[in-house]
């Protein structure tokens, strides 16, 4: 099916690791040029040859998130290798667990300037790119953690993602008049190097919470990504899709 993202350029951040990479990689297989941003630069660059590699068109950017100037600077380099940017993709996130008495001021500050402020950065930088060319498509990443209670994640990350579904619904009605589509998806535990330390007895109440029994691909998130930043999603906005295995259901 051809999902209309030949030719598109899309920015994902986090896009050097788990769903960052998935999602850069099927955007190139659709033939878009796909700025890979992420903090390590090397991360970058090896997701980048990847794509080329395999014939794809891909630039590979290095950004920290959480700093304004750094966003900034990473959006020029995109616009001034390609000239535009039709899709943005904020994927790029840390997660912390633990217990509130875990979790000290620079822990809250550091989760919710990488998960909740950069997706706010890269937003406030890219909008005026694609107002410019006449609109776009921004799919942000949350969490279910950010629609339901989390038994293992700690209060910075939960309230980061629930901040990522707020700033996409309110992003969503203003930015619909410029001709931009602005949702999200609400991945469970998906197989990624973000989950690799969760304890074996962890790992056992995750399975048997949910009803498909196996964790997710990252493959599997970066399709819904791929649907919602698509013309096949054209009358969708302000919308957050559980990506789950059917964990939590609204
Ligand atoms: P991942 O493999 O760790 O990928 C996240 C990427 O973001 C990493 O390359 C990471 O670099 C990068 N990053 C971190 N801080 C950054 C910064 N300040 N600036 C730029 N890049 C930065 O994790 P993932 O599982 O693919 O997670 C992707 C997104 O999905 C995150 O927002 C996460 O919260 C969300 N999510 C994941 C799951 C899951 O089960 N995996 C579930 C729900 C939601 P470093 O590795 O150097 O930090």
């Amino acid at each position: 099916m051809d999902l209309g993202l030949e030719g598109k350029v899309a920015a994902i951040t986090g896009g050097g690791s788990g769903i960052g990479r998935a999602t850069a990689l099927m955007f190139a297989a659709e033939g878009s040029y796909v700025a890979v941003a992420d903090l390590f630069a090397d991360r970058a660059a090896a997701v980048a040859s990847e794509i080329g590699a395999a014939g794809g068109r891909a630039l590979p950017v290095q950004v920290d998130v959480a700093q304004a100037s750094s966003v900034m600077a990473a959006v020029q380099a995109i616009v001034a290798a390609w000239g535009r940017i039709d899709v943005l993709v904020n994927c790029a996130g840390i997660y912390q667990r633990g217990t509130i008495e875990d979790i000290g001021e620079r822990d809250w500050d550091h989760v919710l300037d990488v998960n909740l402020k950069g997706t706010f950065l890269f937003c406030k930088f890219v909008v005026p790119v694609m107002a410019r060319n006449g609109g776009g498509a921004i799919v942000n990443v949350s969490s279910i953690s950010g629609r339901t209670k989390s038994d293992l994640a700690a209060v910075n990350y939960v309230a980061s993602k629930a901040g990522v579904i707020g700033l996409t619904m309110c992003l969503a009605s203003q930015l619909a008049p410029k001709g931009i589509r602005v949702n999200c998806v609400a991945p469970g535990t998906i197989d990624t190097p973000m989950n690799v330390d969760i304890p074996p007895e962890g790992r056992e109440v995750l399975l048997r919470r949910c009803p498909m029994g196996r964790f997710g691909r990252p493959e599997e998130v970066a399709a819904a990504i791929l649907f919602l930043a698509s013309p096949l999603a054209s009358y969708i906005t302000g919308e957050t899709l559980n990506v789950n295995g059917g964990v939590f259901m609204v």
